[in-house]
C-alpha cells in the first residue's frame, strides 16, 4: 500500500487540465517590478491577484524598518515567543496593533493562519461548540478539528440559519461563534451587525476575522467591524499581515482580561519560532502608515469601482452586484472555460487566481482578481480590456455566462 494512491484521482483531474504554456499551480514571479507589476515567463504582466491591497510591500517606511532590524538583530530570531523568541520588536508590534484598535491585548503569531488555529483551537475545546460560516477559511476549519469542540455550520451569511442551530445548542455549554468579515473567494461582505447581535442574543463568544477587510474597511482601517461599529460586539479579532500589511503574520486583539493566559497555553504560538526582527519591523511601520493612509484607501475603493463597473459593463458575470471589497470575481460557466481563460489571460499580460471547486463556494469558476491600491486608473481599465480581448480570442458570449 502506498501512502500516496489516495492522491491518485487528484493526480488524475490535474493532469487532465489543459494548460498549454502556463500551470497556474506553478507560476514564478521571476522579478518583481512594483506592487503592481512583475516578470512572469519573461514577460511584463499586471499584479491583479495578489491580495496586496494596500499595496504595502514597496511601502519606503517599511522597507527601511525591515532593513534596520536586519542590520541590528540579524535574520531571525531562532526561537519560539515563550523561550528566546521575544525581541522588544515583537513587544513593539504588539502594542502599535493593541494601540490601532484601541482594544487593551494583542498577540502576534507567525502567520495568520496560525493564529486562527491557536485561538479558535485554544478557546474551544472538546466539551465546547463552534459555530461557523460553511465558507468559512480552511485555517477556521483547522482550528475547530484541533480543538476537537463540536463544529456547528450554518449557512453562509444566513442569520436565520445561524439562529435556527443556536436555539438547538445544549444549555451551559461554551459557545464560540467565528465569522469572517469579507469573505476570500466572492469578495462578499457578512451582515456583521446582525450576526454578532444574534451570536451575543444566545450568550456566545465572538472571534471575526478580518483578514481581507483590515487596511481598507473603516475610516482607520480597522476592518468591517470598524466601519460598521460593531467592534465592542467582537470578543477577538483575528487579522494577518500577508495582505493589506505586505508582508507575513498573523495577530489577535482583544479586551479580554485573561487574555494573557494565551501565551502559555496556544500551541500554535508556543511550538513554532517568532517572526524574524526584519518582518516584524516592516509590520509595525506598514500598520503606522496604515492608519494615516485615507487617500490611499479612496483610491483602492475608486480602482475596486472602477473595475466591477467596467467588467459588468463588458458583460461578465460577477459574483457581488457591486464592488463590496477590492476583490472582483469574474464566474465563468464552466472548469474547462476558466482553464482556457486564466491561460490566455495570463499570455495577454494579466495575472489573476483561478479558483474552481471544490475551493470555491457553490460550484464557482472563478477569475479572482484582486484589486491594489497602487493600480493606476489607466491599469485598471488595461484589466478590463485584456479580460475583454481574452473573452472575444476564445469565442465566449460573456453575457451568457
Ligand atoms: N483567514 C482568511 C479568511 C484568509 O483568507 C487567510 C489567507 N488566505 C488567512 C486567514 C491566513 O492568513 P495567512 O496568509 O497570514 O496565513
Amino acid at each position: 500500500m502506498d501512502l500516496f494512491d489516495k492522491f491518485d484521482p487528484l493526480i488524475a483531474q490535474k493532469s487532465s487540465l489543459p494548460f498549454e504554456k502556463a500551470d497556474p499551480f506553478k507560476v514564478v514571479m521571476e522579478k518583481v517590478l512594483s506592487e503592481t507589476v512583475a516578470i512572469i515567463d519573461g514577460r511584463e504582466t499586471i499584479l491583479a491577484g495578489t491580495n496586496n491591497y494596500m499595496g504595502m510591500t514597496f511601502n519606503e517606511e517599511a522597507i527601511a524598518a525591515a532593513k534596520e532590524a536586519l542590520d541590528n538583530y540579524g535574520t531571525g530570531t531562532t526561537g519560539s515567543r515563550v523561550l528566546n523568541g521575544t525581541y522588544s520588536g515583537h513587544k513593539g508590534l504588539e502594542k502599535t496593533i493593541a494601540d490601532f484598535y484601541g482594544m487593551d491585548h494583542c498577540m502576534v503569531f507567525s502567520t495568520g493562519y496560525q493564529a486562527n488555529l491557536g485561538m479558535i483551537s485554544t478557546l474551544a475545546g472538546v466539551d465546547d461548540y463552534v459555530i461557523i460560516d460553511a465558507d468559512s477559511h480552511a485555517s477556521i476549519y483547522d482550528g475547530c478539528a484541533m480543538g476537537n469542540a463540536t463544529i456547528v455550520r450554518f449557512k453562509h451569511n444566513d442569520i436565520e440559519s445561524m439562529e435556527k442551530r443556536l436555539k438547538r445548542l445544549p444549555e451551559g455549554v461554551g459557545k464560540l461563534v467565528v465569522v469572517e468579515s469579507l469573505y476570500s473567494m466572492l469578495g462578499d461582505a457578512a451582515p456583521l451587525k446582525e450576526l454578532l447581535e444574534t451570536a451575543k442574543k444566545y450568550g456566545c463568544t465572538t472571534l471575526v476575522d478580518e483578514a481581507h477587510s483590515m487596511g481598507f474597511c473603516g475610516e482607520k482601517g480597522r476592518g468591517l467591524c470598524e466601519e460598521l461599529g460593531v467592534e465592542h460586539l467582537a470578543d477577538f479579532i483575528v487579522g494577518t499581515f500577508s495582505k493589506s500589511v505586505g508582508t507575513v503574520g498573523g495577530y489577535c486583539v482583544s479586551n479580554h482580561p485573561k487574555f494573557d493566559v494565551l501565551r502559555l497555553v496556544c500551541r500554535p504560538y508556543m511550538f513554532t519560532a517568532s517572526l524574524p526582527p526584519s518582518v516584524v519591523a516592516s509590520a509595525t511601520a506598514a500598520i503606522k502608515a496604515l492608519e494615516r493612509s485615507g487617500n490611499r484607501r479612496a483610491h483602492l475603493w475608486e480602482n475596486a469601482r472602477r473595475l466591477h463597473s467596467g467588467l459588468k459593463a463588458a458583460g461578465f458575470t460577477l459574483a457581488t452586484e457591486t464592488a463590496t471589497s477590492p476583490i472582483i470575481a469574474v464566474c465563468l460557466p464552466d472548469p474547462l472555460i476558466a482553464t482556457k481563460f486564466w491561460e490566455k489571460l495570463l499570455l495577454n499580460g494579466v495575472y489573476v487566481n483561478m479558483a474552481l471547486p471544490p475551493a470555491t463556494p457553490a460550484g464557482y469558476n472563478l477569475m479572482r482578481v484582486s484589486v491594489c491600491a497602487q493600480h493606476t486608473t489607466e491599469q485598471i481599465d488595461e484589466i478590463t480590456r485584456r479580460f475583454i480581448a481574452t473573452a472575444e480570442e476564445l469565442g465566449l458570449n460573456v453575457k451568457a455566462a
